[in-house]
């Protein structure tokens, strides 16, 4: 079996994979955990020649198939470009509904898409049955000739795509042979955040947030609806700093740290800390509320409401300097992990979505800020002075040069991190994501994980690679305290 791993982020045009003879399946899986596209195998005892044929195999690690354009809806937030497509399928030669594909597309494509589409426009909805009122509301019907090439999540119960992707237009297919493919697929599944999101207030659901990726609105909130089991434990109940982008990644972006005008006090809370002030939210709702007022990221502190000046978690996060290789920042990252395992601390991992990795230190809040920073202080002083080649403790960009900073100062009193999860304002629309120690030395760049390939890398994992985070117990050692 032969594997072509030509979709990590780093590296040249063309490198050579050496051959790998295990088991398929578990290849898939690890293929699709580290956020791959798939993989391609071809029978070993065949020779190597290009072209169709059954000696290759293809598996794809997120479900993809081509759609019958049958109308749409123009944007709300650009003139003459599309905001959303209503898709069909073929079964018994009558065109069928399975929904709308609202994210995926450039402003450039979207933009191609309304002059093409507008040329094939008709009064009446193409589709063989009559659709519930709601599907067609707005809704500018075509002649069905376009198909386009939809990457998405599976089937709703109902028979609709979930959060349908648009990746181009295919002019090879005729429309007539696109039918519902279910080889293979995963049964469809219940999504109670779905109904959340129906509700939800979005007002411009296809502005484009991520240009280069064409994440929509929309997009950002089926992504947070998806993960939602994953994401809120680490967000909700806490106070937040929240990365503001109303235009989009690519825009001006500002922190917020306190409530601000407009904002929706059913959803969003506005939380008296000491002096000061801060928002926090409760759940999927108000998750949604901060997609509908531009947060691209979220940045909790590292405490609960129920006992704000008490942090529950220190965040060790490795930024590494300039010519340090991600080899050394995975070594980083792992050399704090034994160092804190040497005074009993379990610390667990995630990409920050960047350059760096995180190691997260869960806490039973006991110490106090002042406290478990200066304990955070105490492990990078330790360790920089154990290997002054590798790390400082130093902010300061000199001294940063080549080595890995471990910032420490994460664990001060209204200081964030980015939560896990949360996504990145970022190219490329990166999330900040948990892995577990033994995956770690398989990632190869601190924005791996992606919000166009994190769904398919969490239904490939066999479990939380952060399951144990809430169980354990432990507090800020008292002898490195009084240090
Ligand atoms: P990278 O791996 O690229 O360093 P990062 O999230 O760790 O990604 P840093 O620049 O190291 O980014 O910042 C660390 C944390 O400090 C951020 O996650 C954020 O919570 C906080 N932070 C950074 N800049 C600001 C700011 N201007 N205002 C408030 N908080 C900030
Ligand atoms: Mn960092």
């Amino acid at each position: 079996m032969r594997l072509l791993f030509d979709d990590l982020p780093q590296g040249g045009a063309i490198r050579f994979s050496d051959h790998l003879e295990e088991d398929g399946a578990t290849l898939v899986r690890h293929a699709c955990r580290m956020g791959l596209e798939g993989i391609i195998s071809k029978r070993a005892d065949r020779p190597y020649r290009s072209g169709r044929g059954e000696d290759w195999v293809k598996s794809k690690c997120t479900q993809r198939q081509e759609l019958v354009i049958a109308g749409y809806l123009p944007s709300t937030a650009s003139k003459k470009a599309v905001g959303s497509l209503v898709m069909g399928v073929y079964e018994a030669g009558k065109l069928i509904a399975v929904g709308r594909v609202g994210t995926g597309f450039t402003a450039e494509v979207a933009s191609a898409l309304y002059k093409s589409l507008t040329s094939i426009e008709i009064k009446a909805s193409p589709f063989a049955g009559k659709l519930p009122a709601a599907a067609g509301r707005g809704v500018r019907w075509v002649r069905p000739e376009l198909v386009a090439e939809v990457e998405f999540r599976g089937w709703t119960h109902d028979g609709m795509v979930r959060q349908g992707s648009f990746q181009g237009l295919r002019e090879d297919k005729d429309r007539r042979e696109v039918v519902r493919e279910t080889a293979g697929q995963a049964p469809p599944v219940a999504n109670p955040g779905a109904a959340i999101l129906e509700t939800a207030h979005l007002t411009h659901p296809d502005r484009v947030l991520w240009e280069d990726e064409g994440i929509t609105k929309l997009g950002l909130a089926e992504f947070y609806t998806e993960i939602a089991d994953w994401i809120l434990p680490h967000i909700v109940n806490r106070p937040l700093s929240l990365l503001r982008c109303p235009g989009g990644s690519q825009k001006e972006c500002f922190f917020q740290k306190h409530a601000w005008a407009g904002l929706d006090e059913d959803l969003i809370q506005r939380i008296r800390l000491g002096d000061g002030e801060a928002v926090a939210i409760r759940d999927l709702s108000g998750l949604l509320a901060l997609v509908q007022a531009g947060v691209l990221e979220i940045h909790p502190w590292g405490s609960t409401l129920k006992s704000p000046e008490k942090p529950d978690r220190l965040v060790f996060d490795l930024d590494p300097g300039e010519g340090v290789s991600w080899d050394a920042v995975v070594q980083g990252a792992i050399d704090v992990r034994d160092y804190l395992q040497n005074l009993n601390l379990e610390s667990f991992v995630k990409t920050s979505g960047g350059k760096g990795l995180h190691v997260v230190v869960p806490l039973r809040p006991k110490a106090s800020w002042d406290e478990a920073k200066a304990f955070a202080a105490g492990v990078a002083s330790t360790m920089t002075k154990a290997s002054p080649a590798l790390y400082t403790d130093t902010m300061a960009k000199r001294a940063r040069m080549g080595r890995i900073f471990i910032d420490y100062l994460r664990n001060g009193r209204g200081a964030t991190a980015v939560a896990a999860y949360s996504t990145r304002a970022r190219a490329g629309a990166p999330v900040s994501t948990p892995a577990s120690w033994e995956e770690l030395p398989t990632i190869r760049s601190g924005s791996q994980y992606r919000m166009g390939n994190l769904a398919a890398r969490m239904s490939h994992l066999q479990g939380d690679p952060w399951a144990d985070f809430g169980g354990v117990d432990q507090v800020v050692p008292k002898a490195v305290k009084r240090r």
